[in-house]
């Protein structure tokens, strides 16, 4: 048995009340069913920052790619801060060995996916990415990472829990075991998942590590 598995999670969905408005985003699947296997480690990229809570609500406003946080009614700019906070919190997530991260939907802030973006000729288009959140997978690519809200489609939370524990025990061997021993024990332990997804690509990974067909 693996230690409890070591996640990133937004605040709010733990029940923390640090949403804008003084609300929380709790998730009973996360602190209940997963919450027994996992030790979550909870950042709220606006809190953190420094924004007050209640506090005026953010959004995305420019290029999607590369948009600005502003808050909603006043118009100022806090891209700065939170770029600013960002980096020295990314470097703290570091030392922490993640296995993945679970994000709240729709924030502009922690959302991963068809986040708001206001252009500045009125457009509206659902294709950016929270600042942190994008941040977070810019730097951890390997990490992997999800949305709360889709982890109510039984497919894709399958996929993500599969994806945690596999990168768990990839993470382990790295930590413990940097053998050519060590790889091969991994990957015939893990033959049996691997090639429920692709016998084509078993065989490329036995081929790297030379073991069979
Ligand atoms: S969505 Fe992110 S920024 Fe917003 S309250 Fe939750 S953790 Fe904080």
């Amino acid at each position: 048995m693996l230690e409890p598995i070591k996640l990133g999670i937004s605040s709010c969905l733990l029940g923390n009340r640090v949403r804008y408005d003084g609300n929380h985003s709790h998730d009973r699947f996360l602190t209940q069913t997963l919450g027994l296997f996992a030790e979550y480690v909870p950042v709220c990229p606006e809190v953190e920052c420094g924004m007050p809570v209640p506090r005026e609500s953010v959004r995305l406003v420019g290029a999607p790619e590369n948009p600005r946080l502003v808050t909603r009614e006043t118009g100022i700019d806090k891209t700065d801060q939170m770029k600013a906070w960002i980096e020295g919190r990314l470097k703290d997530l570091e030392k922490e060995n993640l296995c993945g991260f679970i994000f709240r939907s729709k924030s502009p802030s922690s959302g991963l996916y068809r986040i708001k973006v206001y252009g500045d000729d009125g457009t509206v288009r659902k294709t950016g990415r929270g600042l942190f959140a994008r941040a977070f997978t810019d730097r951890f690519p390997r990490i992997p990472v999800e949305e709360a809200g889709r982890l109510n489609d039984p497919g894709l939370r399958e996929n993500f829990i599969e994806n945690l524990f596999s990168f768990q025990r990839w993470r382990n061997l790295v930590d413990t075991n940097q053998t050519l021993g060590g790889l091969v024990d991994f990957h015939t332990r893990n033959k049996l998942l691997i090639l429920s997804h692709s016998q084509e690509q078993y065989r490329k990974l036995g081929r790297l590590v030379k073991v069979d067909p």
